[in-house]
């Protein structure tokens, strides 16, 4: 994945929730940023791509995250990150899973290396939700 294809998928999440719920105070304004503590826990754990609640607003993403992943498993992890925003600091990685899906409607899928992702009917789903929000 390149850098301007990230961004793209970002954008068609953060627009999607925009479009579910346009008062949703911890997703509104939400961005996504490099970030070298990212970089520090893949390298001690390489299934280790993003993190929550270091920034405020900010879903903080490794090198890898951002040149190795393809923009299912992007999707997939952004997902579950803002599943985190949304479940609050202490929840599960299931709790976070099942805050997003019940947002998004969409299923957080793990791959052979553990990686999230999200099928293409449900990244579908989510342009055709950012689309009817750029049509506003
Ligand atoms: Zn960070
Ligand atoms: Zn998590």
């Amino acid at each position: 994945m390149r850098g301007h294809e990230a961004d793209a998928n970002f954008d068609i999440i953060t627009d999607a929730a925009a479009r579910i719920d346009p008062k949703n105070r911890k997703l509104t304004g939400v961005i996504y940023q490099w970030c070298h503590l990212c970089d520090e826990e893949h390298r001690a754990s390489d299934r280790q791509f993003m993190h929550v609640f270091h920034h405020p607003k900010v879903v903080c993403v490794s090198s890898s995250g951002l040149c190795r992943l393809s923009s299912h498993q992007f999707c997939g992890l952004v997902c579950h990150e803002l599943g985190h925003m949304l479940a609050g600091k202490r929840a599960s990685e299931e709790r976070a899973d099942q805050a997003a899906e019940a947002f998004f409607r969409v299923k957080i899928r793990y791959d052979k290396k553990r990686i999230q992702y999200l099928t293409i009917e449900d990244m579908l789903r989510l342009v055709k939700l950012a689309e009817q929000y750029w049509d506003q």
